[in-house]
């Protein structure tokens, strides 16, 4: 019996598809739908309300009303916790439908969707409740006759807007701070994954979350994207895309009512590793999982590995033998270690990027080609090019896909230059035996996320993020729930 073979059929879970605007499952206005398909087959799964500018000034009229009358910013802290704590517990009871449902609709592996995703969206819910209560003021050091109180007061209407890759982690980690600070959210998922969104807006209302706090506006970027970023009443926009969209969130702002944004975008990591690491094996395992984990579908892939002459060759003939253990299978298989890119359209744009690497020259090592084409799924095959040239469209481009660009350099200094040399700035990573060494070229490196002789750690604790075109704001970490929340300061004369 074939792996693939082993795993027994699953039955289709019930998809909420309409939008959730005031507590309520509404169709969009104009009776408009799209089409959600499952990746992994081609086949339709849903057909969801295609919202557009009138749906959205209502979610936002609704987050509005229920911010103005305080039923959720008015809440005692604790209460906004005990609630918030109950929908991450409710994630958690819905694990096998949120896992099933979010393979379904994007085509990562189901052991992932329930081990990572449903996780770790539970696990911001839950951290961000628990904070709702742990955040003081503060009082200036002014004069004796004066009091002055400096309070942290939520914004208001807070517009999260949320790419594919992993779609409930994306949002929890923006709409969990924006509530736990008391405001009103409005969730517009991807067109390409939005079931999973709409799932957890019915588990938000079961915690009890107030009509109105919690909004989501299924549709396309360009209708309902637009519409909430250009909205005069929405307050702030918490974006996670592309760079290109991210421009045009700026452009939306500064057309409309400045309102705050908060731009996690795309990158380019540089996975740099030295002539001495002890572990070439280890090393070729992280950089492995590092480029085809989730498909590559990831804004810290480590697109660019970066190996010093010494050991490039031994590296990558490593690093070609990983791949083999990264090869695409059904991603209802529970020992599928890679699934199916997001869409026909995305695997097209994946190829693509492979043709312009191979006419720029570079080496094909392994990979390079759609797999299981048969079933009429997207897949593509763990792809590694050596030989890349560091200013090519192949190491400069953000493919979003299991292509792995491998470059030669020659001492920690010129690594630093080619790993800087992007306009992203998001993840960079080093390896090395020497920690002090590593730590330097740490310091240097134009990211916010770093790892030094390992890949993708990540916790809830720490804040993640870009600096260059990969973006500004924190998401995760304590610091997120300053995005959601703004300082005021009140003086007393005593
Ligand atoms: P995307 O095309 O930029 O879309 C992101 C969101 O913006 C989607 O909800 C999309 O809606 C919406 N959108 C698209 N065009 C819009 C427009 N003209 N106006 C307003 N909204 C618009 O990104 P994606 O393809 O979904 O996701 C992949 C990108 O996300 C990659 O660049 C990746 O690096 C980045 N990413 C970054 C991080 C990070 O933390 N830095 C994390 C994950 C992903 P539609 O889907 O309906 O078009
Ligand atoms: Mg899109």
């Amino acid at each position: 019996m074939t792996v693939a073979a082993r795993h027994a059929p699953v039955a289709a879970p019930i998809f909420r598809t309409d939008a959730f605007i005031n507590g309520r499952f509404v169709p969009a206005q104009s009776g408009r739908r799209f089409v959600a398909v499952n990746p992994a087959t081609g086949q339709p799964l849903a057909e969801v309300a295609s919202c557009d500018g009138k749906d959205v000034d209502l979610a936002v009229q609704a987050a509005r009303t229920a911010f103005e009358d305080r039923r959720w910013a008015g809440l005692k802290p604790s209460e906004r916790k005990r609630i918030l704590v109950k929908f991450a517990e409710l994630v958690r009871a819905a694990r096998e439908d949120l896992a099933l449902t979010e393979t379904l609709n994007m085509g990562k592996p189901i052991s992932d969707a329930r081990s990572i995703d449903v996780r770790a969206t539970a696990d911001a819910i839950a951290y961000y409740g628990e904070a709702a209560d742990k955040v003081y003021g503060e009082i200036a050091p002014t004069s004796d006759d004066n009091l002055a109180l400096i309070m942290r007061e939520p914004l208001g209407v807070v517009g999260c807007v949320t790419p594919w890759n992993f779609p409930m982690i994306m949002a929890a980690w923006k709409f969990a701070p924006a509530l736990a600070m008391g405001n009103s959210v409005v969730l517009k998922p991807a067109e390409e994954s939005p079931l999973t969104a709409l799932k957890l807006a019915a588990l938000a209302q079961e915690a009890g979350i107030p009509d109105g706090v919690f909004n989501v506006v299924p549709g396309l970027g360009e209708e309902a994207g637009a519409a909430l970023g250009l909205h005069p009443d929405v307050d702030a926009i918490g974006f996670t895309g592309s760079t290109e969209v991210g421009r045009y969130f700026m452009r939306y702002s500064a057309d409309s009512n400045l309102k705050r944004v908060a731009l996690e975008l795309g990158g380019k990591t540089g996975f740099v590793v030295a002539h001495d690491v002890p572990d070439l094996d280890a090393v070729a395992e992280a950089a492995a999982a590092g480029i085809f984990f989730n498909q590559g579908e990831m804004c810290t892939a480590g697109s660019r590995l970066l190996a010093d002459w010494r050991i490039k060759d031994e590296l990558v003939e490593r690093i070609a033998a990983a791949a083999q253990k990264w090869m695409p299978d059904d991603p209802l298989n529970p020992e599928a270690p890679a699934g199916a890119v997001v869409s026909a359209v995305h695997q097209k744009r994946i190829l693509a990027a492979i043709d312009e690497g191979l006419a720029e020259g570079a080496r094909l090592v392994v990979g390079g080609t759609a797999v299981r084409e048969e079933t009429g799924g997207a897949f593509v095959a763990p792809t590694v090019f050596d030989g890349v040239e560091p200013h090519s469209a192949l190491a400069q481009k953000e493919i979003f896909g299991p292509v792995l660009s491998v470059i030669g350099f020659d001492g920690l200094d010129q690594a630093v230059e080619i790993a800087n040399n992007t306009v992203y700035g998001l993840g960079a990573a080093v390896w090395s035996a020497d920690l002090g060494a590593a730590h330097k070229v740490a310091r240097r490196f134009k990211a916010g996320v770093v790892y030094v002789n390992c890949f993708d750690a990540d916790d809830i604790t720490t804040p993640f993020g870009g600096v260059k075109q990969s973006g500004f704001g924190r998401d995760k970490s304590l610091h997120a729930l300053e995005k959601y929340s703004d300082l005021k300061t009140i003086w007393t004369r005593l």
